[in-house]
């Protein structure tokens, strides 16, 4: 299960540690449903906003704490997320009288130095910077930076490569195997993982990146064999023609016929694309079933009465 920005914060919210403590709590309430009816689960989530975060404090406390490359926010951000999502989680299963626990861990995972997207970085993050600012970063830091005209400023691009492999996947693996899902629930990868790449000599090395949760997620779940990937966002499933006057939300379709639509351009590429792609990579690798859905719908979308089911094609 991938929750994405929204299970911890909102649009427009301050960001505060209480209010990512808050939203986790209603979060958490449908997931602990689903632990209370036996179902094994391994969670990741998404870390936009909170790396963003991260990168601004690192940048303006720069004269005097030096900073930290982008790959330890990124674990920063895991660490951060997952000490929430363990607690909220945790709690709401004491509640519930659930006796599972929740346990969350760093994980790095491993990109390609060739990965394209080393020489033409996509993934804005961070704050926003009037152009003289911009340029300044661009000569100090050597950041590439772009200008996105619908916000009125300029920001740092950088690389989002693809996932290859989960470094530490054949320990939650040997957990599921083990049978000891059934009493703890892995939290793993967040915002995509910790990016790493291997030098010539085997080594493993960070390096400055972000991985797209949903991609991670699909990596996730084929590693431990699951059978569900579920992502949970803010809408309630996938549309056909959203935000037009056509819309129209899928509730059950084949994965042949969502990769129709996605190669019809159905799917944005910042936001519901990700999704999709990673669903058809989950299917086409062997899963069963992709579900989008959000938080309120989330523990029937499980039992198949809400949100969008994507089956493997026949
Ligand atoms: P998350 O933080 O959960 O990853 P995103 O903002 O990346 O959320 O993606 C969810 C958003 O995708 C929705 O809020 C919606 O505006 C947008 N979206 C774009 N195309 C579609 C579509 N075809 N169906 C549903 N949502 C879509
Ligand atoms: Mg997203």
């Amino acid at each position: 299960m991938a929750l994405g920005g929204n299970a911890l914060g909102r649009a427009g919210g301050t960001g505060s540690w209480a209010e990512m403590v808050r939203q986790m709590r209603t979060t958490a309430a449908p997931i602990a449903e689903l632990a209370a009816e036996g179902v094994e689960l391994l969670v990741t989530h998404g870390n936009g906003p909170q790396v963003g975060a991260l990168l601004r404090s690192t940048e303006l406390a720069a004269g005097e704490v030096a900073p930290r490359p982008l790959f330890a926010l990124d674990a920063e951000s895991e660490g951060q997320i997952g000490l929430v999502i363990a607690q909220e989680l945790g709690n709401a299963l004491r509640r519930a009288k659930v006796p599972r626990d929740v346990v969350a861990w760093i994980s790095r995972v491993e990109v390609s130095s060739r990965d394209p997207e080393f020489r033409n970085p996509s993934k804005p993050i961070g704050a926003f910077y009037d152009e003289t600012t911009a340029r300044r970063l661009r000569k100090q830091n050597g950041w590439t930076m772009i200008h996105d005209a619908a916000r009125g400023g300029w920001r740092r691009v950088v690389p989002s490569p693809r996932p290859v492999r989960w470094v530490e996947g054949e320990l939650v693996r040997a957990l599921f195997d083990a049978g000891l899902a059934s009493q703890w629930i892995p939290i793993a990868a967040g915002g995509g993982g910790v990016p790493v790449v291997r030098r010539p000599n085997g080594e493993l090395e960070g390096i400055d990146a972000v991985i797209d949760k949903d991609r991670t997620a699909a990596i996730l779940a084929r590693t431990i064999g699951a059978r569900t990937l579920v992502i949970v966002t803010d809408v309630p499933g996938i549309a056909l023609g959203f935000g037009t006057r056509w819309e129209r939300w899928v509730g059950k379709i084949d994965a042949d016929e969502l990769a129709r639509h996605e190669r019809a351009g159905e799917f944005p590429r910042g936001s519901m694309g990700p999704k999709v792609a990673a669903g058809l990579e989950f299917l086409g690798g062997g899963g069963e079933e992709f579900v989008v859905t959000d938080i309120p719908s989330l523990a029937r979308a499980v039992r198949g009465e809400a949100g969008t089911h994507v089956r493997r094609a026949a």
